[in-house]
C-alpha cells in the first residue's frame, strides 16, 4: 500500500541531505538532488510525492509492478535494469524498482498530478460525503469500475473492491445509481485500509492466516466462505488499463445481480 511506502521513505529520507540520486528515466537522466534535503514523503491515493528542499517534488506512481526497496547506505546501488530511482543519504539507500510514473516538478505544481484525485481514503481530509457525490455524478456506471476510478476516491485498489462489493452484497456490475446507500461503502472501505495500512499483508477477513485473508479477491473457482457457491471472476474492459489488475471476483449469490426492472 502504498501510504506504508511513503511512511517508509519518510523515516528514511525525511530530514536529511541527498548524498546520491540517481534517475534511470531518459527524461530526468541528469536531475541532480544531490546535496538537497528531503523534506517529507507523502501519498496522494496511490500517488507518492517526496518533496526535497528548494521546492521540488519527485512524483512517482508504482502503477503495475513498482516496488521500493530501502538498505543501509553502505554499498553502491545493484546493477539492476528494472531500477529506476536511487535516492541515498548518508544512513539510507532508497531504491525504486519498476515505477509507472518517475517525475521531477515544481512543489507548487504538484496540483497538476494528483489535483484530479477524489477525497483520499487515508488523507486527513478524507470527506466520505464528497466521494459519494462523484460517484453518484454516474449513476449508470457499474459500481466495481466506479470504485476504482481514482478521480471518485483515490486509495482503492481491486483488491479493496472485490472485498467492500463482497462485504455489501453488491454486485460489481450493478450500476452506481442503483447499488443504494453508498456511504456505508465507502465508509468500509476506509475502514479496511485503515485496518491494513500498517501491514504487509492484506486482510479482511480477519484471519492473517495464509489463504484465509480474503472473502473473494483471488478466490475464482473456491466456494464463498459464506454461503459455498463458487466465486466468480471476471475481466474488466477496463480503459486503457492492463487486464489483470481489472479482474474482478465476485460470489453471485451473495452479490446478486440487480433483477429487471
Ligand atoms: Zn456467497
Amino acid at each position: 500500500m502504498v501510504w506504508r511506502v511513503a511512511r517508509q521513505l519518510d523515516g528514511a529520507l525525511g530530514g536529511l541531505e541527498l548524498t546520491r540520486s540517481d534517475f534511470r528515466v531518459p527524461r530526468f537522466a541528469t536531475t541532480n538532488l544531490t546535496g538537497r534535503s528531503v523534506l517529507e514523503a507523502v501519498s496522494r491515493g496511490k500517488h507518492l510525492l517526496i518533496r526535497v528542499d528548494g521546492a521540488v517534488t519527485v512524483h512517482t506512481h508504482l502503477r503495475m509492478d513498482g516496488s521500493w526497496r530501502i538498505r543501509p547506505a553502505q554499498h553502491p546501488p545493484p546493477r539492476d535494469h528494472r531500477i529506476r530511482l536511487v535516492l541515498e543519504n548518508a544512513e539510507w539507500q532508497a531504491i525504486g524498482y519498476q515505477l509507472g510514473i518517475v517525475e521531477v516538478l515544481p512543489t507548487a505544481a504538484e496540483q497538476r498530478v494528483v489535483g484530479h484525485l477524489g477525497p483520499d481514503l487515508l488523507g486527513d481530509d478524507w470527506d466520505a460525503a464528497e466521494a459519494v457525490r462523484r460517484l453518484r455524478a454516474t449513476p449508470g456506471r457499474p459500481i466495481g469500475e466506479a470504485l476504482l476510478d481514482q478521480a471518485n476516491l483515490a486509495g482503492i485498489g481491486n483488491l479493496y473492491k472485490s472485498e467492500v462489493l463482497f462485504l455489501r452484497g453488491l454486485s460489481p456490475s450493478r450500476p452506481v445509481g442503483t447499488a443504494g446507500d453508498l456511504k456505508p461503502v465507502v465508509e468500509l472501505a476506509r475502514r479496511l485500509l485503515e485496518a491494513n495500512k500498517e501491514h504487509a499483508g492484506q486482510v479482511t477477513t480477519g484471519n492473517p492466516a495464509r489463504g484465509q485473508e480474503t472473502w473473494v479477491y483471488g478466490r475464482a473457482g473456491r466456494r464463498c466462505r459464506r454461503c459455498g457457491t463458487v466465486i466468480k471472476a471476471d475481466g474488466y474492459a477496463g480503459r486503457g488499463t492492463a487486464s489483470q489488475e481489472r479482474v474482478t471476483f465476485w460470489c453471485p449469490a451473495c452479490q446478486p445481480e440487480p433483477g429487471p426492472p
